[in-house]
């Protein structure tokens, strides 16, 4: 008997050849082979007579093989394979070029299906099947008459042979083991792996393909969910040997809003609350705050740090560049100035020495809060308390540095991101973080006008910028993204900024940002910027332009089509930031090249951002129009290569989420369900960075 774990060489029938290209696709068993799931179908189960044959369009037909000739063409040598076919309701003739193999391999008095499109033959004043798929007639139909599955076609291996092999596999399916529970199953009304893995492949009907596509989409969304919350319990029973526990201070707090020069926003104040009752937990905290830029993130962090700090703990805060670790300096240090909280930096540039210093005062609790960048999260760094870790811009850190965070005595970890991800989404990626939005922008913002430039308008807007510039303006020009190599991005941009300084506004200061330029350099410029010295700031996307530069009106981006909305929508938060009217500009820099389809849906997105200011709006329409990846850019990993499920689905996301919940609550050590708990240890795409 066939089994799942039968090397495939064992049980099908094919060459060496063909084995090991299976190999190169990773697929060596019977199981293997069976998870390569088709990635689409067609559906040809209408069959009709041939009298009611419509020339133009596709047809299938079934009837029984009349007479079969092969003869060549006049002038040319290809061989040309005339079969004529008939039903009760009439004849007709099906053509093939070059195929003679099929004069052998098809028989009069055969009944085939044939499927293909059918065209008019102005000569002989006759319709005929021109190159149709056909199928001999057997008791199962694979390649014609029924939803015929599709196959990715890499290393040469054709949809058809993989339909013929794979069918003569399906019996094998049964022996998928349920690993889902039964009160899952029943509850959710969800199909068996079995049943489900065999439908993919051959649904009988539309209905039980959705079901099988839903059940294994569940499944794929249920196991990752179940793995993060399985994975939060473990660590809230670990880290639990080390209480942070801050009780809760409202007076605290009332005296810090008191303290602001402007009220809180509502989403800020409610963000504030889910922290600070997050605090008291015996266990650490792990929440993710999101806003758009200029939502006011900084506030709600300033009010845990003062509640960790008030309380006697220490914390730190990490800022993904030396740049905005600076400028959080001065923030934190105006918005705590009446608690005498004064922050500590700690940078790259920071000396040897004095960073030895920083150290020991760390170690001795004479620095009660710390801000700076990775080298926060060296060896030699140490604290007495660490209450509460925050980590800016959490996706710039990788899975490492932040694990490195919660070595310091597991204190409470605040992300931030202002990456705004859709909550479905965000339940996939961040599963095992609470989450806080900041959904609210905080009043008197004005908006920016954003609109998409092309190419026969570069030149006006160029002297429009020169204009606005002799006004007193600034301008940010971000450079394209170019995917394969830093090295080439950087020349790109800096043979642009030579262009700009020299033929475009040569009467004007301006700076160039990159990924490769030293820290110091960067900061030169930056300081040039901010300082108004430097009037147009050319930068490649690598780099953070972060700061505040509330002079600063305009954001010119080239390539525009390259960065997903949600990046777009943040370069656009950079203006807008002092009392002038901001303006946004996007340049498809190679729309000329691309397809009219291509152009079209180009566009739709672009005007996505003209048309909304929500950054969450644009992520969901990006995550609708692209899929998860666009939300980040192509650079981001993190987000899990699913075979079915889609993260834009959030019925099965909610649906497998109150599933796993349903089975950590009643078991959270998953001791009455071994399969599942090997499932989430074994399997690596569960294993994802959240
Ligand atoms: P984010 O980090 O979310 O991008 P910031 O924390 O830097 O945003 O805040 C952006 C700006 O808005 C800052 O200048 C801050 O002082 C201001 N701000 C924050 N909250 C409020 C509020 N409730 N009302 C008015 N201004 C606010
Ligand atoms: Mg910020």
């Amino acid at each position: 008997m066939i089994k799942l774990e039968t090397p495939l060489r064992k049980a099908i029938r094919t060459t060496g050849a063909y084995i090991r290209k299976l190999k190169d696709l990773k697929i060596e068993t019977v199981s293997d082979f069976l998870r390569y799931f088709p990635r689409g179908y067609t559906d040809e189960r209408d069959v009709r007579k041939i009298s009611d044959i419509e020339p133009g369009i596709k047809n299938t037909v079934k009837g029984t093989v009349r007479s079969i000739h092969t003869a060549s063409s006049w002038g040319r040598r290809i061989p040309i394979t005339t079969v004529l076919l008939s039903d009760e309701s009439g004849n007709v003739e099906a053509v093939w070029f070059n195929q003679a193999y099929l004069a052998r391999t098809l028989q009069v008095g055969q009944g085939i299906i044939l499927s293909g499109k059918v065209k008019y033959d102005s000569r002989k004043g006759r319709i005929f099947f021109q190159n149709p798929a056909f199928e001999i007639i057997r008791p199962k139909q694979i390649h014609t008459g029924r939803i015929v599955p599709l196959y990715h076609e890499t290393e040469g291996i054709s949809s058809k042979w993989l339909r013929e092999k794979l069918f003569s596999l399906l019996p094998a399916s049964s022996q998928f083991a349920e690993f889902l529970p039964q009160e899952i199953l029943r509850g959710f009304r969800l199909m068996t792996r079995g049943n489900a893995i065999s439908s993919i492949h051959f649904p009988k009907n539309p209905s039980l393909l959705d079901s099988a596509k839903r059940r294994l989409a569940f499944e794929e969304l249920f196991l990752l969910q179940l793995a993060a919350l399985f994975r939060k319990n473990q660590f809230r029973a670990i880290a639990n040997r080390e209480k942070k526990q801050i009780p809760v201070d409202w007076e605290l707090i009332k005296r810090f809003r008191d303290s602001l020069p402007w009220s809180l926003t509502n989403a800020q104040k409610k963000s504030i609350y889910e922290i600070i009752r997050d605090l008291e937990k015996p266990y650490p905290m792990s929440r993710l705050l999101e806003g758009d830029t200029g939502s006011g993130k900084t506030v709600v962090a300033a009010a845990a740090v003062l509640h960790a700090v008030e309380s006697g703990f220490q914390a730190c805060f990490l800022a993904p560049t030396e740049i905005l670790a600076r400028q959080h300096g001065q923030t934190f240090a105006e918005l705590l100035k009446h608690f005498e909280i004064a922050p500590q930096l700690l940078l790259g540039a920071t000396p040897e020495k004095e960073k030895r210093k920083i150290s020991e005062k760390l170690r001795s609790h004479e620095i009660k809060f710390v801000i700076g960048t990775h080298a926060l999260i060296q060896e030699s760094i140490g604290f007495k308390n660490l209450g509460l870790a925050i980590i800016d811009e959490q996706h710039r850190f990788g899975v490492k540095q932040r694990e490195k965070l919660k070595t310091y005595g597991s204190p409470h970890v605040l992300s931030l991101t202002a990456t705004p991800i859709p909550r479905t989404l965000a339940l996939i990626l961040y599963g095992d973080q609470d989450l806080s939005v900041l959904d609210e922008m905080p009043p008197g913002r004005q908006k920016i006008i954003t609109r998409v430039v092309p190419e026969e308008k570069r030149k006006e807007a160029y002297a429009w910028i020169l204009k606005e510039i002799e006004k007193g303006r600034q301008a940010f020009i971000i450079f394209p993204l170019i995917e394969e190599s830093e090295v080439l991005q950087v020349k790109a941009a800096t043979k642009e900024f030579e262009r700009l300084s020299k033929e475009i506004f040569p009467k004007l200061s301006v700076g160039l940002l990159h990924g490769q330029l030293a820290s110091k350099e960067k900061e030169e410029t930056m300081q040039q910027f901010s300082k108004g010295k430097v009037q147009i700031l050319v930068s490649t996307a690598v780099v953070e332009v972060g700061v505040d530069v509330p002079n600063a009106t305009i954001m010119m981006i080239e390539g525009a089509e390259r960065f997903g909305l949600a990046q777009l929508h943040q370069f656009r938060g950079r203006v807008g930031r002092g009392a002038e009217q901001s303006y946004c500009f996007l340049f498809p820099t190679h729309l000329s090249q691309t397809d009219p389809l291509q152009k079209i849906n180009v566009l739709k997105r672009l005007n996505a951002l003209v048309k909304y200011d929500s950054g969450f709006k644009l992520a969901k329409v990006d995550l609708d129009l692209r899929g998860p990846g666009a939300i980040y850019g192509v650079a981001q990993s993190g987000i899990p290569d699913l075979k079915m499920a889609m993260l834009s689905d959030a019925k099965t996301i909610h649906e497998s989420r109150s599933a796993a919940e349903m089975i950590l609550d009643t078991d959270s050590e998953l001791k009455k369900y071994p399969e599942l708990r090997r499932q989430i240890e074994n399997n690596e795409k569960v294993a994802i960075d959240y």
